[in-house]
């Protein structure tokens, strides 16, 4: 989004202490950080722009050449598809080496023929070498997200809207995980029911429980820097410099230039079902102009057609045609505003049990978290009850690293605005919160109402409320959440999140830059497959830039490797200093109140980044202490709700990890079985 591009900014060290730094906050962070396979889809209208949107050859790499436009303009749209696909399976056999000109034309000499079109196309080859250029995007009239675009995207749109990309467990491009081993018993899968709270003693903060005890702080030898030297010297030339000649930046210079003095801060809104989440963040974007009045009129009208008026502003968010007739968020949705001193990011997380998935997908991107919590009279209760999600979302958000939370007591209209309804659920809630590892200066509450848009951006006017509450409204609480330090010191990290054939030349993967910063131009590694690429492009909110650093959700255009090796849920890091990939690695887990006992052999699915595998518990190492990290219990038999314990996991296919104590954002993970989640854990080890 172009508007957000020149206001970013911000030295985050100088708001941080060496020890106050993200997923610290308590003690110290030994919370977990799993994460999901899920996918980053464009929103239909991101696409419908693209494909209106001109687009600029790379002048550096290619020589420019003119787009035969009328060639497949004329055609029938029938005859368009067969040459756009028969232009891609050309390009999987040529690369870049030909020009689409000079593609197209043999194509519709061959008609259609593709085998026969090749040939043509290397027999011109043979003669005279074919003049390699851009990829003509105007012949095919796709899309071509990622690429370099010289002139910003002229969007012919009377409404105005937030773009909401998509992120998503639930589509096609999921890869990996989810097929649970053939033996997990129907009886073992029954037995589990739907509610985990882990059981910590009393005031016992999880990251506490789930510090690593010190010997197997000793144990791990390979760290990020030692590990993968094979790798390394496989690939010497592929280093930052390597690829096209490019400067190299100041990356947090240029950072502060970017972001113009605001932090960057990536923020989700969870909650029960029907809280209120999608139709109070909808009114707050409305409130803060990314939904003009006509668009807002558009929406009321069609829902009340729709027989839902009530979710007018939901539908700001929640965008599909499925999530608007059920009146429920299903994908992330992910959109941009900003407040005084930063720009958000937003992420709307599904409430409802069946996408919990998706939802742990959204926190393990997210530093702080607005949990949505229904005032009314036993809907608060039923949410945060058992089977209702308030608990489990708060806890999945801890246990991914989220330390600040900023709790909206919604629906406050329903209660009359009462003091002593907010007090009930604030307290009922605190106690919790504490137990889940939640600093009390670090949780915040706040009266509002998404409907009527009480205390969303400006202080209530309703004598009601205004009698007992002089606090904060949401906009200023979020604009006071401490924005975390970005490690753009490390090396490269990317979590891949989905993976698109685009237009033409290569391919594209979206997902969160975890550490480092990539340019365009720049050699990447990709883990799992241990195969490299080369950027090509990149796309920051839907402009594209020359580089990118941590903490930024971008798309990257890819060449010179296969789509087919590249997975959700793989990880891009820089070749000289690889992620490792294993399929065994050791880990401390805190078991959440899960009723069947955890044993050797216990099939799990693990949640970690944007992954989700299948694996089982290999091996049970240890019981620990859950304050001091002592053994209590070597090989136990089995382990049980609120245990600390050392284990050992075996995934089926390999997946790329860090270890917690050299890299927290991609040292944590979650387990979850039928449904559930059972267990958060820090990777302490890696095995093979
Ligand atoms: P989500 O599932 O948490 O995203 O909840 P929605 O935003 O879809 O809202 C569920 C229902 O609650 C809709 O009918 C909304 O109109 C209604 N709702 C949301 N916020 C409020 C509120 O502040 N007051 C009242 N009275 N109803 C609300």
């Amino acid at each position: 989004m172009a508007r957000h591009r020149n206001v970013r900014g911000y030295n985050y060290d100088e708001d941080f202490e060496e020890d106050d730094m993200y997923g610290h906050s308590v003690e110290d962070d030994y919370c977990i950080s799993p994460a999901t396979a899920a996918q980053f889809i464009y929103s239909k209208r991101d696409r419908h722009s693209s494909f209106t949107e001109p687009l600029e050859e790379e002048e550096e790499e290619y020589v420019d050449e003119e787009p035969d436009k009328t060639k497949a303009s004329n055609l029938t749209p029938l005859d368009q598809a067969r040459l756009y696909s028969c232009l891609d399976h050309m390009r999987e056999v040529l690369g870049e080496s030909v020009s689409e000109k000079v593609m197209t034309d043999a194509v519709l000499q061959c008609q259609f023929d593709v085998a026969k079109a090749l040939d043509l196309v290397f027999k011109q080859d043979g003669n005279e070498k074919a003049v390699p250029t851009n990829q003509d995007v105007s012949t095919t009239g796709r899309p071509a997200k990622g690429k370099s675009r010289g002139l910003p995207s002229v969007e012919v749109q009377n409404e105005v809207v937030p773009k909401i990309a998509k992120m998503t467990v639930s589509g096609k491009k999921q890869t990996m995980g989810f097929d649970i081993p053939r033996y997990v018993s129907a009886s073992a899968a029954s037995e589990v029911n739907g509610q985990n709270v882990p059981v910590l003693s009393k005031g016992q903060p999880m990251d506490e429980v789930l510090e690593e005890p010190e010997s197997s702080r000793q144990s791990p030898t390979q760290g990020v820097s030692s590990q993968g030297s094979d790798d390394l010297n496989a690939t010497p030339s592929q280093g930052r410099s390597a690829g096209k000649s490019k400067q190299k930046i100041n990356v947090k210079d240029e950072l502060e230039k970017r972001q113009g003095g605001k932090q960057l801060l990536n923020l989700v809104v969870i909650g029960h079902v029907d809280a209120g989440k999608s139709t109070l963040m909808g009114h707050l974007l409305y409130l803060l102009g990314h939904v003009n009045k006509r668009t807002m009129h558009k929406y009321e009208q069609e829902s009340k057609k729709a027989g839902k008026a009530s979710f007018a502003y939901a539908w700001v968010l929640d965008e599909t045609g499925e999530e608007r007739q059920r009146g429920v968020t299903m994908d992330v949705g992910m959109t941009k505003f900003e407040t005084k001193s930063k720009v958000i990011t937003l992420m709307d997380a599904p409430g409802h049990k069946d996408f919990i998935p998706n939802m742990i997908t959204g926190a393990a991107q997210a530093d702080v978290a607005i949990l949505v919590v229904d005032a009314s009279r036993g809907e608060f209760e039923a949410g945060f009850e058992a089977g209702g999600q308030t608990r489990e979302h708060a806890l999945l958000v801890r246990s991914l690293g989220v330390t600040q939370l900023a709790i909206a007591v919604n629906k406050m209209d329903q209660v009359n605005w009462q003091q002593e309804r907010f007090q009930e659920v604030t307290s009922k809630l605190g106690h919790f919160l504490k137990q889940a590892g939640f600093k009390d200066s670090d949780v915040f509450y706040i009266p509002t109402s998404g409907l009527s848009g009480e205390n969303l951006t400006k202080a209530s006017q309703v004598p009601e409320l205004t009698s007992w509450y002089k606090g904060r409204c949401l906009i200023d609480q979020i604009d006071s959440f401490k924005a975390p330090q970005r490690s753009v010191d490390k090396p490269f990290r990317f979590c891949v999140s989905d993976v698109f054939k685009d237009q033409g030349s290569g391919f594209c993967v979206t997902g969160k830059i975890e550490a480092g910063y990539v340019q365009v131009g720049d050699r990447m590694l990709a883990m799992p497959p241990n195969e490299t690429c080369t950027v090509k492009g990149i796309t920051l909110h839907d402009e594209a830039v020359d580089w990118a650093a941590a903490g930024d959700h971008v798309s990257l255009t890819l060449t010179g490797m296969d789509i087919i090796k590249i997975n959700v849920g793989c990880v891009f890091c820089s070749p000289s200093e690889p992620i490792k990939a294993c399929t065994r690695f050791r880990a401390r887990v805190l078991i959440f109140n899960f009723d069947v006992p955890v044993t050797q052999g216990f099939p799990v699915i693990i949640h970690y980044q944007t992954v989700s595998e299948p694996a089982t518990i290999r091996k049970l190492i240890s019981v620990l202490h859950k304050s001091t990290g002592e053994v209590v219990k070597k090989k136990p038999k089995c382990l049980t709700k609120g245990m600390n314990a050392i284990i050992e996991l075996q995934s089926q296919r390999p997946i790329a990890i860090e270890l917690y104590k050299e890299f927290k954002e991609l040292g944590r993970f979650m387990l979850r079985y039928s449904g559930s989640s059972i267990a958060a854990g820090v990777v302490t080890e890696i095995k093979e």
